[in-house]
């Protein structure tokens, strides 16, 4: 087969700039957002990513690879963003990882395997390593989307280069629809370093957990992993007493009670916050414990789930498995076609779609073969039909639609339109207001009938957490309003 993929670009390109197709770009009204995003190559973000962040030619810096992600402290994506920084004046970072990520489960005994097919020796591959490169590292993947977000946010956030008044957030992008989910990272105890050994500060920047660690790793549901002298991990709570006793090899965070953990073998098991091994270590990979149960991957690279005392109640045979939502999941079976199946592992839903969404307020969104769209129900009957350009998840009974025009609105639970596509940006319910942009590009808040309860007259704004939400104005100084838009400080 010849390839003439480029050589087709290249007359595309001639015919481009003699048809004058750069004018359009040439003089942007948009000013540049001093933005820097970093996200992964994925083809279906090319145009989506922009799109559904609302950036025009001009924008922002856009730093893209496999996973979206920092490797390591002084890597080509970190040296990006140094520059972005220094050079460009970027002042704000966001780390935008996507669901379904092809980077997400790669491993190099995959990549083994095609280079020695396509003709790369074995003694290239002793001769790398002989070099000091850790191939196994350089190509894998991660296990959990939200947690190698964290990480690239807190190497980017903690890196000696990186200014302190740079702001920098992390976040999941749904590769189908364009929702944006930040993750949420907790700074009340911070990471410190001291000759060389590692401990936390708190806000006020007092050493409360002494500086003895080889390495630690950022708290979450009170407790932080933590490497010993031998270089072995554990975890510690905030007084800093040691809960997991430091014998694993590598961990991963703790999450609704319960924390993987790798022994020598590089095999995964369970640990729970009293540091009982409630699993043995014997999976490939794991997810975290959701509603009880955690999806896990045996050495055939199938997906199951096992409960909270380590049994494998979902037997692995799913090619992709998401976490346990309303009791449901979706799998994607050998054939990439994605169903649903309850916590017993029985499938509820036949795999007939090509893409499906964890289930909220008793729908998912779902697309088939033909490219038909909608929200099917938990038998999974299809009661929405709806062709929007693009539709969040519902939340409080309404969900975001976008129209063809660009524009967004909101629709019921019978599919229809209550609140008009009228605004450029729209986001989910929460505590009964949602956040919307206006065509000035300012952010305010809408009630569930569509009345404006905030103007739209704020540069940034948070969502509505019991009744307060942060407002940033035009001098970026934020600000804490209630509902009635008061400013509180
Ligand atoms: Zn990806």
């Amino acid at each position: 087969m010849f390839c003439d993929m480029i050589d087709q670009i290249i007359d595309f390109n001639k015919s481009f700039v003699a048809q004058k197709g750069y004018e359009k770009y040439l003089t942007s009204k948009y000013p540049d957002k001093k933005l820097a995003v970093l996200s992964c190559m994925d083809t279906r973000l090319t145009e989506l990513l922009p799109a559904a962040l609302g950036l025009k030619n001009g924008d922002a810096k856009i730093i893209k690879n496999a996973g979206g992600l920092v490797i390591s402290a002084f890597d080509s994506a970190m040296r990006s963003l140094i520059v972005a920084i220094y050079e460009l004046g970027v002042q704000e970072i966001m780390v935008v990882a996507h669901s379904h990520c092809g980077a997400c489960h790669m491993s190099y005994d995959h990549f083994h395997h095609e280079m020695i097919a396509r003709g790369v020796t074995d003694e290239t591959l002793d001769t790398i390593r002989k070099c000091g490169i850790d191939l196994d590292q350089w190509l894998e993947g991660f296990k959990d989307t939200p947690t190698s977000v964290r990480k690239t946010v807190e190497t980017i956030k903690t890196h000696p280069l990186v200014p302190k008044d740079i702001v920098v957030r992390g976040f999941i992008i749904d590769s189908e629809t364009g929702e944006l989910n930040e993750i949420y990272i907790d700074y009340k105890l911070h990471k410190i370093s001291k000759n060389g050994k590692y401990g936390f500060a708190d806000n006020k920047g007092v050493e409360v957990i002494p500086c003895k660690w080889n390495e630690v790793k950022n708290y979450i549901e009170g407790l932080a992993p933590v490497k010993d002298s031998k270089g072995t991990w554990g975890f510690i709570d905030t007084k800093g007493f040691i809960v997991v006793p430091c014998e694993w090899k590598s961990t991963e965070h703790f999450h609704n009670g319960f924390a993987p953990v790798m022994n020598i073998n590089n095999k995964w098991g369970f640990v729970n916050a009293k540091g009982d091994l409630i699993c043995p270590c014997k999976w490939k990979y794991t997810g975290f414990f959701y509603e009880g149960m955690a999806s896990v991957q045996n050495e055939d690279e199938q997906w199951g789930a096992i409960n909270q005392i380590g049994h494998e109640i979902v037997p692995c045979k799913w090619r992709e498995m998401g976490d346990f939502v309303d009791g449901l999941a979706f799998v994607q079976n050998m054939n990439e076609k994605y169903g649903y199946i309850d916590k017993t592992g029985t499938l509820i839903i036949p795999c007939i779609w090509k893409t499906a969404h964890d289930f909220s307020e008793g729908l998912s969104y779902v697309k088939d073969e033909k490219g038909n769209k909608g929200f099917i129900n938990k038998q999974g009957s299809m009661i929405i039909r709806c062709d929007w350009k693009s539709v969040y998840s519902f939340h409080e009974g309404l969900a975001c639609v976008e129209d063809n025009n660009g524009n967004w609105g909101y629709i019921d639970k019978t599919g229809c339109l209550t609140i008009p596509c009228k605004w450029k940006t729209a986001n989910s319910f929460k505590d009964g207001a949602a956040i919307v942009c206006d065509e000035t590009g300012r952010y305010g808040f809408i009630d569930n009938t569509g009345k404006v309860i905030i103007s739209c007259i704020w540069r940034q704004v948070t969502e509505f957490n019991n009744g307060i939400a942060g407002v940033m104005n035009d001098l970026c100084k934020w600000h804490h309003i209630d509902k009635a838009g008061r400013v509180l400080d």
